[in-house]
C-alpha cells in the first residue's frame, strides 16, 4: 500500500467527496488516505463484482483492478448492478464495460480493464501490488486458484457466493486466519446446483457484495474481520456467523503449501459455470486483429465485431472470440465440439 504525499487542493476535494465516511471514527482522515493510495483485484464482474466494484469505486479505493472472462448477455441485467442497456448494445466484455462505469462512478480513482481468464499463468502477475483480492467468480476452481495464489503471496482475499437468495461470504487473511481450503477441502462435485438450475435474486448478490465490500474495507484500513463464515439469507433478512478459529494444520493449501491449483496440478479451466457453454484457451501472448478475422468468416455466417471481441454463429453454436485468442462457445457442454468449432473457424 502506498500513502500518497498530500497535495493541499487535491486533498481538499477528496475529503470533500468522502465526507460521510471520513466522519466515521474507523476511517478519518488517515483512513481515507489509505484507501485512496490501495489496489484492489475484483476478481469477476458478473453480479457480486458489479456490486463490490461500486462500493469500493464511491469509497475511494485508488485503483480497482477488474478482470473477467465473459461478455454482457441481456440475463445479466436482472441482478448485474454496473451494466445497462446501453453497455449491453455494445456487445462488450465485462471486464471494459466495467471499467467505464466504475470511470463515470468515480473519476479520481483508476479503473483498469482485464478481459482475460485467470488461470495459474496470469495469476500471479494479476496479484501484483493488490492489497486485497475480492472474489466474484462464478465457480470453484477459480476460487481455489486465487487462494493458492493468496497464500503464496501472502494477500488477504475476501470469498463470496451466492445462489438462489441466499449467499456467504468469508475473508482469508494467509497465515492468520483459515484459508478457503482449511474450511472447504475440495471443490463439491460437478452436477450440484448452478446460478442457471437454481436461479439467482438481485438482492441475495447485493447483501453478499455488502458484506465482501465491507471486509476489503477493513482489510485496507488495517482493522481485518474476525475468522468468521457469513450466511445471508435474503429471502428471510437473516444473517449468521460461524466462528472459524484457527488455520487446520495439514490444510494442503496454507500449510502444506501444495499450490495444486496455482501450478495446474488440479483444474481444467474449461467448464462455465453450468453454461451450456465451454471455454477454449489460446496460447498466451496470442493478439488477434478482430477486424480481420471478421472480414474472413464474413462469409461463414452471422459476425459481428468490436476491438475486443468477435461473434460468429455457425452450425448452431454461438462462438466469441476475444482479442487474446481466447474463445467461448456456447450451445454445447462437450468440449471436442467446441474445440473442432475452434479449429475449424479460428485455427490456431
Ligand atoms: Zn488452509
Amino acid at each position: 500500500m502506498t500513502v500518497p504525499q498530500p497535495d493541499v487542493q487535491r486533498e481538499d476535494e477528496h475529503m470533500h467527496r468522502y465526507a460521510r465516511q471520513v466522519v466515521f471514527p474507523p476511517v478519518g482522515e488517515d483512513g481515507q488516505r489509505r484507501l485512496l493510495g490501495s489496489t484492489v483485484l475484483i476478481a469477476g464482474c458478473g453480479a457480486l463484482g458489479s456490486g463490490i466494484a461500486e462500493l469500493l469505486a464511491r469509497a475511494g479505493v485508488g485503483t480497482l483492478r477488474l478482470v473477467d472472462r465473459d461478455y454482457l448477455e441481456l440475463h445479466n441485467l436482472q441482478r448485474q448492478s454496473l451494466y445497462d442497456e446501453r453497455l449491453l448494445a455494445e456487445a462488450l466484455p465485462k471486464a471494459v464495460a466495467a471499467a467505464r462505469r466504475i470511470r463515470e462512478i468515480n473519476s479520481s480513482i483508476v479503473a483498469e480493464a482485464h478481459p482475460t481468464d485467470l488461470t495459474g499463468d496470469n495469476v500471479l502477475e494479476l496479484f501484483d501490488g493488490v492489497d486485497v483480492v475480492l472474489d466474484g467468480t462464478d465457480n470453484w476452481e477459480t476460487r481455489y486458484l486465487l487462494n493458492d495464489a493468496a497464500v503464496r503471496t501472502g494477500t488477504p482475499w475476501v470469498y463470496g457466493g451466492v445462489i438462489g437468495a441466499t449467499g456467504m461470504s468469508m475473508s482469508i487473511v494467509p497465515g492468520r486466519t483459515p484459508c478457503l481450503r482449511c474450511i472447504f477441502p475440495d471443490p463439491p462435485p460437478p452436477g450440484g446446483d448452478t446460478c442457471e438450475t437454481a436461479g439467482v435474486l438481485g438482492p441475495a448478490v447485493w447483501m453478499v457484495a455488502s458484506v465482501q465490500a465491507m471486509s476489503a474495507l477493513r482489510i485496507l484500513l488495517g482493522d481485518p474481520p474476525a475468522a468468521r463464515l457469513t450466511t445471508v439469507d435474503a429471502w428471510n433478512a437473516g444473517t449468521e456467523g460461524l466462528d472459524l478459529g484457527d488455520p487446520v494444520p495439514g490444510c494442503p493449501a496454507c500449510d502444506l503449501r501444495t499450490g495444486e491449483f496455482l501450478n495446474g496440478a488440479r483444474g481444467t479451466g474449461v467448464r462455465l459455470c453450468g453454461r451450456n457453454s465451454v471455454q477454449i484457451a489460446a496460447r498466451p501472448g496470442t493478439r488477434l486483429d478482430l477486424g480481420a478475422v471478421a472480414i474472413r468468416l464474413g462469409s461463414i455466417g452471422a459476425v459481428r465485431h468490436n476491438e475486443h471481441l468477435l461473434k460468429l454463429h455457425v452450425d448452431g453454436h454461438g462462438l466469441t472470440l476475444f482479442a487474446d485468442g481466447r474463445a467461448i462457445v456456447s450451445g454445447t457442454e462437450d468440449e471436442s465440439v467446441a474445440r473442432s468449432l475452434y479449429a475449424r473457424y479460428i485455427g490456431h
